[in-house]
């Protein structure tokens, strides 16, 4: 049963979304949209047709603003060692289950190149949160021979987002300097309670929002982002989420469903969850692209991972970024955020991406307009 007054044939209200509107859907959404209840009732609504038209809206919205590009980053998971101990990762430091290995400099970049030559010309760098002295150097180290190795031509080079987690200041400030331009740092949900509730009493939200600071202060290009169907986790927490993004003011976002891992704590947890996590994530990334039309947003692997539909809908609602993984073969199993994660190959994305009517853009940074707008910047010809 719906709630009442949330059936898109209700009589009693006016339909939320309708098929008749004309115009620009990212400007005629948006005011209807900074209004929470609407922005509530269409989370809540598991009307498929609501669905169905939100998503149609969040495709015009972006083909209008983006066009058809898709833009791809070779995704290397270097680290699975982790020193934090996040109770729904599988990565956590108490999960003695795993395998840990962390690749070498050259190892990195020999698959850097690898990637270059595949036409994949911005790079993902990913890790647990490695608390060694020496583990910054070695970003850093890792950064700046990739940009070496792929600049010779008097190019750019590489682009390169990192997602190693919270750091201090400084240590943002000399990987930006190095050559990365891109980082990510999921809040994993913009609610404090609830974000002490999936995390141990040692990591603070508000140590999280210190670092998104850092990282918009030194100039880097901000991702962050939110795990949908989190135990316990509502709709009202996830309308704050996008309001959360759009007071940042983020350049990228990344969110996906939270799917459980049986070796951590939040596996055992009893709260309810809400009722269709993939829906609900593909409503949360349309109703991102339709408020904040020049970010980009990844089509995540944990989407892709519960449901087959993953990637196409993903791309329907408004996801622009795809991560073709160069993890290698030996080490995929042991980077187990959560349960059978799935990777797509390069081949596959094209090929499932040209299917869809897009297009993956190689060769290209597919750097985020938003922050190029925010900036007072000119969007460089990729
Ligand atoms: N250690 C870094 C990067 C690796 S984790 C960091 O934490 O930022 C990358 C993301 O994986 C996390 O931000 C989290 O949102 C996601 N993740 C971890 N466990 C997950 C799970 N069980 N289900 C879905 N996503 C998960
Ligand atoms: Fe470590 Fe990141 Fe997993 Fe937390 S989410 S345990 S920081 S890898």
């Amino acid at each position: 049963m719906l709630p009442r007054g949330l059936n898109m044939r209700s009589t009693a209200k006016k339909p939320i979304i309708s098929k008749e509107q004309p115009g620009n859907p990212c400007q005629e959404l948006l005011l209807a949209l900074s209004d929470r209840e609407t922005t509530l009732r269409i989370l809540a609504d598991d009307d498929p047709e609501l669905r169905g038209l939100l998503l149609d809206k969040a495709e015009v919205c972006r083909l209008e603003v983006m066009g058809k590009q898709v833009y791809p980053r070779a995704l290397i998971e270097f680290s699975n060692q982790c020193a934090l101990n996040c109770f729904y990762c599988g990565l956590r430091r108490d999960n003695s289950d795993l395998l840990r290995y962390h690749l070498s400099v050259d190892e990195i970049v020999e698959l850097a190149l690898q990637a270059w030559d595949m036409g994949l010309h911005s790079l993902a760098l990913q890790s647990g949160e490695v608390h060694d002295e020496n583990e910054v150097p070695f970003v850093i180290e890792v950064v700046k021979r990739v940009k070496q190795a792929t600049s010779r031509d008097g190019t750019s080079g590489m682009g390169i987002t990192l997602s190693i987690g919270e750091l201090g200041f400084d240590a943002y400030r000399a990987l930006f300097e190095a050559g990365a331009h891109r980082y990510l740092l999921r809040i994993e949900t913009s609610d404090p309670d609830l974000f002490r509730r999936i995390h141990p009493p040692s990591q603070s939200y508000e140590r999280r929002l210190e670092c998104l600071s850092y990282l918009k202060e030194i100039g880097y290009q901000v991702g962050t982002g939110v795990m949908v169907g989190l135990p316990g986790q509502s709709y009202e927490q996830l309308a704050s989420d996008l309001e959360f993004f759009r007071a940042w003011d983020i350049d990228m976002l990344g969110m996906g469903p939270y799917i459980t891992h049986p070796g951590t704590p939040l596996s055992r947890s009893r709260l309810p969850i809400i009722a269709h996590p993939f829906a609900t994530t593909l409503k949360m990334i349309a109703l991102a692209r339709l408020t904040m039309p020049e970010i980009n947003i990844v089509c995540s692997t944990a989407l892709q991972t519960i449901n087959p539909a993953g990637l196409s809908l993903g791309i329907k609602a408004g996801a622009n970024v795809v991560m073709p993984v160069m993890t290698p073969d030996e080490h995929r199993r042991e980077y187990s955020l959560y349960a059978h994660k799935k990777y797509s190959s390069l081949d596959r994305l094209v090929k499932n991406i040209a299917d869809l009517g897009y297009e993956v853009a190689l060769d290209s940074w597919g750097d985020s307009r938003h922050y190029f707008k925010r900036q007072g910047l000119a969007y460089p010809v990729q």
